[in-house]
Parts: structure tokens; sequence; C-alpha cells
């Protein structure tokens, strides 16, 4: 496999129900196979626990694998997420960190609940739990299940705009790993760091200045361009930014379930042919299949 190709299908991005995708580790793998992935990393938010079974999943199927996963962190009053690829999956510092991100999910969920049932939404916590793959992991996907399978709203779309965002009877404010911790831990336990979706968290441009310097000075090297999330004005735009912070770009679905995702398993556009793709820098960490 020609791993530097800046057309490969590299799907770097998507969750299982290890954290709030609805699907397990070795169907996503087998997924990611069928639709014809080339290099494929599975990132649960805050949580490597399905790094194992992807990579044995992956490996069974001659699918190239990088481990990954997303943190949660809290910059500047924003959730902006960090995609690590490529670490050892046993290092116990971020492990640690992960961990400590993770604790605290259990009570902001019994806070959103007590916010859902003063607008006469009961029984929230109960019903969010029930989708849950993973008791550390209760996140606000859960709950938009929960209340599009009781019929207040037709998808989870629906139900973040309407109640699970900031101003909003579910929303609770959090607060998540540092952009520091997140990227060294990722860094020291021999990964590389990425911004997600950035088109995502509608910064003012002085923001989101300080968000990519910041994180190039902890040790960042990457940036998501094309992603699910991102239009393709939005892949446009990010080229640029990777091009002036001389950061490496990713390619991610951000798949989560067949039944809500718009954007398939490796149903991406290519990167742009003039930006440096972030599997160059990881050619030594490919998991390839045995
Ligand atoms: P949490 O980590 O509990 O705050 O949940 C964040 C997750 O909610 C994200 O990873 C997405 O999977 C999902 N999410 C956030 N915003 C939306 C949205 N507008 N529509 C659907 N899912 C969303
Ligand atoms: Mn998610
Ligand atoms: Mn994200
Ligand atoms: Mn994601």
């Amino acid at each position: 496999m020609n791993i530097p190709s800046p057309a490969l299908n590299a799907d770097l991005h998507c969750h299982s129900a290890v954290s709030d995708g609805t699907l397990q580790p070795e169907e996503l793998a087998a997924r990611a196979k069928a639709n014809g992935v080339q290099l494929w990393a599975l990132t649960d938010h805050d949580e490597i626990g399905g790094q194992h079974r992807a990579r044995a999943a992956a490996s069974a199927l001659g699918l190239p694998y990088l481990t990954g996963t997303e943190i949660s962190v809290t910059f500047a009053d924003v959730t902006v997420h960090i995609v690590g690829l490529g670490f050892d999956p046993d290092d116990t510092a971020l492990q640690s960190g992960l961990a400590a991100t993770r604790g605290g999910r259990r009570e902001r969920a019994r806070e959103m609940a007590q916010g859902l049932a003063k607008v006469g939404i009961e029984g929230a916590f109960e019903g969010a739990l029930k989708y849950v793959g993973n008791a550390e992991l209760i996140s606000r996907t859960h709950f938009a299940r929960f209340l599009v399978e009781t019929r207040v709203c037709t998808d989870t779309s629906e139900v973040f705009r309407k109640y699970l965002v900031e101003g909003k009877p579910g929303y609770v404010p959090h607060r998540w790993a540092s952009l520091r911790n997140a990227v060294t831990w990722i860094t020291e336990a021999g990964g590389l760091a990425v911004i997600a979706h950035p088109a995502r968290y509608k910064f003012s441009a002085n923001a989101e200045y300080a968000l990519f310097s910041e994180f190039k000075t902890h040790g960042g090297r990457g940036v998501e361009v094309v992603t699910g999330s991102h239009s393709a004005a939005d892949a446009v735009r990010y080229a640029q930014t990777a091009l002036e912070f001389d950061l490496l770009a990713s390619r991610g679905s951000d798949f989560h379930s067949p039944s809500e995702s718009h954007v398939d398993l490796g149903a991406l556009p290519p990167l742009p042919a003039d930006l440096q793709p972030v599997w160059t820098a990881l050619e030594a960490r490919v998991h390839q299949p045995a």
C-alpha cells in the first residue's frame, strides 16, 4: 500500500458503542472494509477501551489501522475536540488522562435530566442509559436517541437544536481537559494530535487564531480538513488554515450510526492535493495486517 498518497481512502474519525456510536468496533471494521477504506482509525470520545478490538478486527480483514481517540477539551469556554492518532494504546498516562476526562459525565447527565424534567420530559437519565454502551461514557447523543425514541423530536439534530445546546433546557456546561493536557497525553504516548472539525466551533477570528497557535505551541501537528462535519466551503477554508499554520491535513467521516450519520465510513471527498496528509507522518505507527 502506498500510504503517503493524498488520494488514499483514509477514514481517521468514527465512533463505536464504546462511546456514542451504535456499532461495535468489529462491525465498524467490516463496514470500513466494505466501503473501500484503505486506512482506518476508531476515535471514541475520551476512551481507548475499543482500540485492541478495532485493531484486531482490522487486521483480520486486511485493513491497515491507526489507533485513535477524540478528546473533549475546554478552550476559551468552548468545547473543542482533539483527535489523537497512532499512539500506544497501553500508555498509562494517556489512559489516566482520559479516565479523568470521562469522570463527571454521570453527574452531568443527572443534571441534564433535571433540566429536561423541568420542561416536562421525565425519565431522561434512565432513558438515555438504555443507549449507553460504556457506563463511563454517557453523552448528549444518548439523550438525543431517547428523545427521538419517545417522539419528542423526529431526529437527533432536532433534539440538539431544541434541547441540548447552550441556552436549552438539557444543556449543562462542563469543564473538559485542557488543550495542553490533551495534546501532551497524545504526543507523549507516541501519537499525533489533530484539531477535529474546526468549522464547528464558531470562534471569533482572534479566538480561532489563539486555538491554532496554542495547539502548535503544545506540539499539535494536524487539522481535519475533510470531515463529515464540514461543507465543501469549510474544507476549502481549513485547507488554507492548514497551509498557514503548517499543519498536516486529516480526513474522517465522524461516522456514528447507519441511521443517524449522513456521511458513511470512507464516503468523503479526497484531501486537496496541495496539502500534506497526516498519514505521511504516521507511516511507522500504522498497524499492517498480519
Ligand atoms: P457530549 O460529549 O456529551 O457533549 O456529546 C457530544 C456529541 O454530541 C458529539 O460528539 C456528537 O456526536 C453529538 N452532537 C453534537 N452536536 C450535535 C448536533 N447538532 N447534532 C447531532 N449530534 C450532535
Ligand atoms: Mn459523538
Ligand atoms: Mn467531535
Ligand atoms: Mn467525533
